[in-house]
This record gives structure tokens, C-alpha cells and sequence, in this order.
């Protein structure tokens, strides 16, 4: 039988994709989008499920972006061993067969934002792809952000803002801890290099960036238009700006010279004080992020001033822009809170002593729930009774769950300090969703001692939740008591999603560098076990420092497993390892390896090897 596929628009090559399989297939509409689900005979429940918010998102997503959706149908199929979560191929998204979850496994994880992500990538790298990868923020960037656009309109103001703070963590991680890089980068060896927690979570912060610099309405002028003009074209940053200088009247060259052709962040130092006399407040902003050949010394920085000033609560526009300066705020009189950028819009760190009381104002009554955070963890290095009590309050009550995470955070840092506040502590996770008793088991498994560790046995075995259970055994192996080894591997045989379970497990052996984890974790390698356990029990290997010659030579084999995770991940093992003959193999194993992904791991292993221990 042949088979034509026409379509009527252009597009690039590396979207076509052809899937073949026995699927069953699932059918609903978006408007007048025919919308195809594909799933394997038997899982049609949990794939109705996954694709059930599809009309939504494409609604949403029109709205916002200014834009229909761009292609005559939709088609979503799942299918085993796939390289990503998922890909964008126009009008046929490819997806892993992992989301598809029962109702038990979906308790702890979403794929909401993978199904939003891949639609999105239909606007912002199909109808507009970028001219070449150095500009693929410009696909991966925007894609990252419509998660937050649907996580708001879905599910509120606050969900999406806590989206975006764990954004712009993750992208802090990579930032600190492997490299720093412009958004815009020309240089690197292999393509999928490109695509780290730059290219999508800073890119994303940059999206919101330029949404709060533009404002909501004009922002999304900026969009339809760079869509409309560039539709089924090749894109470069450039045209973005363009776009978004036309529709505001604005020159935007600083923002993007900043945020996509320089690397880095503003690190601030702020401090205030009251001028009784001139009645004014002095706000000092000083930049101190170190310049470099990326990073700029100074950034432009709009942001917000929020005060309560008597009764009244005033929000100011303010500019940051020198390496140091004083803005000088006349007032009637001396405002009892001050809070800079409280909506958390820019993308920076800062350092903004206040005091206490500003603070248990600032967790109690702002209406931004990144404030709230933010106040909750400042007050983690006090701990007084009425700050205790106030985090206390929070943790139970506040009406967003990410305050609550937080100041379990502040309580766990806090309870580590002195004794007595496991079981009120413990207490907290009665009634709340799977995220915040994890938050439970963190702030249990950093305070440590007796009463907290036989909380965390408890979590172990009766909490539904497998992440919960997962951060319980990690704060069981934080102790380093003696019994810790025994209790993490009496639950290897629990079975869960994606084997959560075991990769925790794998992470509690690497804290307790105990040698007995050498030949559980060597087993687990084998090819009976499932491909998540494979990976983590690769990678514990390496973390765990304990080098002998089967560890050497299962690495070694496992350079040429048929997962290629498996394979990248051995190769940073032996680099870890320092192993004597990694060197050797790791550079034959790069001779016959396919994939790109996994030589750029192979060459980072060589370079590892390199540098002095
Ligand atoms: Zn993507």
C-alpha cells in the first residue's frame, strides 16, 4: 500500500516525523481542529486523560499569542523508548509513552506541561523556526513560557508564578554550578549542546522578562505581529525585537543586548534609609555580579517598589541602572514595608536586609505569593517564638501551597537548630497534597534526630505519594545512622512510576558512601531492569567514589549499552571515577557512537579526565 501526505505549507525538515506502530487512536476537537490521539491497545483511560486539556491549551494559546492555531489537525502519539519527553513535529507531536500514568502514578506528576510545551512549539519553532540553533531560544525559550501561559490560565496566578520561580531556579543550578553562556551562543561542538537550562528556563525568564518590561497588552501586540509577519519563515532574535520596538514605540537594544547577546544576571545588593529631616527614603541598588567576557557589569533593571506607607499601600515604577545608585522617594512619612520587585518579575538575586517585622508583615499580607516565599525564607536564620509561630501559620495555612513549601524550608533550617519541633512538624503534611509532605520529609530529613527519623519511617511506608517517600528515605540516609543502609535497602523491591523509588534509593547510597551499595547498584545495571534504574544506578556509581575493577569494567561495557542515557552516563561516571582506563575506552567507544548527544558526553568525559582532580 503507498500512502501521500500533502501538505499545503512550508516547513522545515528536521519536523517531519513518520510513527509506525499499532496505536489506538482517540478523537476530539479543538473548534474546528480535529485533534488524534495515539496510544497502545489497552491504555486508551490514561491517554483520554493526558490529551484532555489539549482544547483548552490550543484556546488559550490562540488567545494570548494572537495567533490560531497554525496547522489543518493535531496528532499526539506516544510511543516506547523515545530520545525526549517529546518533539514538536508539525501537527504530530511525538511524546513518551511514560506520560501516559494511571490514576495512582499521576498523584505526583503532571505531564500538563509537556502536553502544553510540544503544542506550543506549533506557534514558536513550526509557524516561526529559528534561523539556526545558536538562536533556538527563540523555539525552546517561548515553548517553556506557554507552559507558564497555560499554567495561569488554568490554574491561576499563582501556580504559574511558582512555575516560573522553579524556571529560573533550574536555570541558576546550570549557571553556578557548570557555565555561563549568552542566550544567543555561536560557538559549540555538537547542536544538542545548545539545548540546556539556558536555552529553556533562562529563555523563558527572558519571555517573562520582556512581558513585564512591555506590559501584558502590548507584549502580546509584539507576539501577533512577529508571528504574523514571519509565519512559516526562519526567525533570529532581531526580528522578535523589531516586532515588540514597533508595537511599543520603545528602543529595545539594551533588553536584548542584556538578556540574549550577554550572559549572566544582576546580583543586587539593596539597602534603605529613612532621611527623617528631607522626609524622603533613600534606596541604595548596587550591582555586584562580577563583569566578565559575558556578563555585563551593569544591567538595566525596571522594577516595581512596592511600600505601606500609614495605611496605604503604594507601588512605584523604578530604574536600575548604574553599578551603584541612590533613588530618593520623598514620603509623608516613614513606610513601615518596603519590598523590592515583589511580583518577582526580574530575573536576579538580591540581597535586601529588612527586619523582622517587615518580614512577618510581608509573609502575612502580601498579595504576591513570591513574596510570601521570599519572606518565609528569610526568616529561616531567626527563630524566635513569634517567628516559630508565624511560619508555623503559614506552613498550615497560607492560601498558596508554594508559601507553605516554603516555610516547611524555614522550619526544617530552623528545627535543625533546637529540639522539639519533629512531631508539630510532622504534623503539617496531615490533609496536604503530595508536594508539600514532600516539603514535610525535607524539613524532617534535614532537622535529623530520633523523633524526626521515626517520622520519615512512617512516610516510608504509608505515604501513597512515591516522591514523599523517595525525599523520606533521602533524609533517612542524610542521618547516617547506623540503621540508615538497612531501611533504604529493604525497599529496593517496591516497584513505581519511572522507578522513583530506586533513584532515590541510588541517591541515598551516594550519601552514605557505604561499599555495601557497590554490587546492588552494579546489578541494577543489568538489562532486566527497567532504563530509569539503569541510568540512576550508573550515575550513583560514579557519585558514590568507589572505584574497583568491576566497577571499572561494568562502566566500560556499559559505553556501548543499547540506551544511549546508559551510555552518557557511564561515560561521566568513569570520568568521576577518574578510572585508569576510561581515557582508552571512552575515546573507541566515541568512534562508533551515533548520536550526537551522547559524543558531546563522551568529549565532556574527556575533557573531566583532563583537568587536575
Ligand atoms: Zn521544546
Amino acid at each position: 500500500m503507498t500512502y501521500h501526505w500533502r501538505q499545503d505549507t512550508t516547513h522545515p525538515a528536521y519536523l517531519i516525523s513518520l510513527v509506525v506502530g499499532k496505536f489506538v487512536e482517540l478523537k476530539d476537537r479543538a473548534g474546528q481542529v480535529p485533534l488524534h490521539g495515539y496510544v497502545p491497545r489497552g491504555r486508551e483511560a490514561e491517554g483520554r486523560e493526558l490529551f484532555r486539556k489539549t482544547p483548552a491549551m490550543i484556546a488559550a494559546f490562540s488567545k494570548v499569542f494572537g495567533y490560531p492555531y497554525p496547522y489543518p489537525k493535531y496528532a499526539q502519539s506516544t510511543v516506547f523508548d523515545f530520545t525526549f519527553g517529546g518533539m514538536e513535529n508539525t501537527g504530530a507531536t511525538t511524546l513518551t509513552v511514560r506520560a501516559l500514568q494511571t490514576p495512582e502514578e499521576a498523584i505526583d506528576q503532571t505531564y500538563e506541561t509537556l502536553i502544553s510545551h510540544e503544542l506550543a512549539h506549533q506557534w514558536w519553532g513550526d509557524l516561526v523556526t529559528c534561523r539556526d540553533w545558536s538562536e533556538g531560544w527563540l523555539n525552546e525559550g517561548f515553548a517553556t513560557y506557554s507552559e507558564v501561559v497555560f499554567w495561569e490560565a488554568e490554574h491561576g496566578r499563582d501556580e504559574a508564578d511558582f512555575a516560573r520561580l522553579e524556571q529560573m531556579c533550574s536555570y541558576l543550578v546550570e549557571d553556578n554550578g557548570d557555565y555561563r553562556r549568552p542566550l544567543v551562543e555561536t560557538a559549540y561542538r555538537y547542536p544538542s549542546e545548545i539545548f540546556d537550562r539556558h536555552l529553556y528556563e533562562k529563555g523563558a525568564c527572558v519571555v517573562h522578562m520582556l512581558r513585564a518590561t512591555l506590559g501584558d497588552a502590548v507584549w502580546r501586540r509584539g507576539l501577533k505581529r512577529y508571528l504574523e509577519r514571519h509565519a512559516f519563515g526562519g526567525v533570529e532574535t532581531g526580528d522578535l525585537k523589531r516586532a515588540c520596538e514597533e508595537v511599543s514605540g520603545r528602543n529595545l537594544t539594551w533588553f536584548f543586548d542584556q538578556w540574549a547577546h550577554q550572559g549572566g544576571h544582576p546580583e543586587l545588593k539593596v539597602a534603605r534609609e529613612w532621611d527623617a529631616n528631607a522626609r524622603a527614603l533613600l534606596l541604595t541598588i548596587e550591582q555586584v555580579q562580577e563583569p566578565d567576557s559575558v556578563t555585563p557589569a551593569v544591567f538595566h533593571i525596571p522594577m516595581v517598589l512596592e511600600l505601606k506607607v500609614g495605611d496605604r499601600r503604594l507601588r512605584l515604577p523604578i530604574e536600575a541602572k548604574q553599578r551603584k545608585e541612590t533613588i530618593r522617594i520623598p514620603l509623608p512619612q516613614k513606610p513601615r514595608y518596603v519590598a523590592l520587585d515583589p511580583e518577582h518579575d526580574m530575573m536576579k538575586l538580591m540581597e535586601f536586609p529588612r527586619s523582622e517585622e517587615e518580614l512577618l508583615y510581608g509573609l502575612q499580607e502580601s498579595s504576591f505569593s513570591l513574596e510570601r516565599v521570599r519572606c518565609a525564607r528569610e526568616l529561616a536564620t531567626r527563630g524566635d517564638p513569634p517567628v516559630v509561630e508565624a511560619l508555623f501559620r503559614a506552613a498550615r495555612g497560607d492560601r498558596f501551597w508554594g508559601v507553605r513549601i516554603a516555610a516547611l524550608a524555614s522550619l526544617g533550617e530552623i528545627g535543625a537548630r533546637r529540639a522539639g519541633m519533629a512531631d508539630r512538624i510532622a504534623e503539617l503534611g496531615k490533609g496536604q497534597k503530595p508536594r508539600v509532605r514532600r516539603a514535610v520529609a525535607w524539613a524532617l530529613g534535614w532537622m535529623g534526630g530520633e523523633e524526626a527519623i521515626r517520622h520519615l519511617r512512617k512516610m516510608v511506608s504509608t505515604d501513597p505519594s512515591k516522591f514523599t517517600a523517595g525525599m523520606a528515605l533521602l533524609g533517612i540516609a542524610r542521618s547516617k545512622r547506623e540503621e540508615a543502609f538497612d531501611l533504604l535497602r529493604a525497599e529496593l523491591a517496591r516497584e513505581s512510576h519511572r522507578d522513583i523509588l530506586r533513584q532515590h534509593i541510588f541517591d541515598g547510597f551516594v550519601i552514605l558512601k557505604d561499599p555495601r551499595a557497590v554490587p546492588i547498584l552494579l546489578d541494577y545495571t543489568r538489562p532486566e531492569h527497567r532504563n530509569e534504574a539503569r541510568e540512576a544506578a550508573t550515575k550513583a556509581l560514579g557519585k558514590l567514589g568507589i572505584l574497583d575493577e568491576k566497577v571499572e569494567s561494568r562502566l566500560i561495557e556499559l559505553l556501548r549499552d543499547p540506551w544511549f542515557r546508559v551510555r552518557s552516563a557511564a561515560a561521566r561516571s568513569l570520568a568521576k571515577l577518574k578510572a585508569p582506563r576510561a581515557e582508552g575506552a571512552i575515546r573507541e567507544a566515541l568512534q562508533g557512537e551515533p548520536m550526537d548527544t551522547v559524543q558531546s558526553a563522551f568529549e565532556g568525559a574527556l575533557d573531566d579526565l583532563k583537568a587536575p582532580r
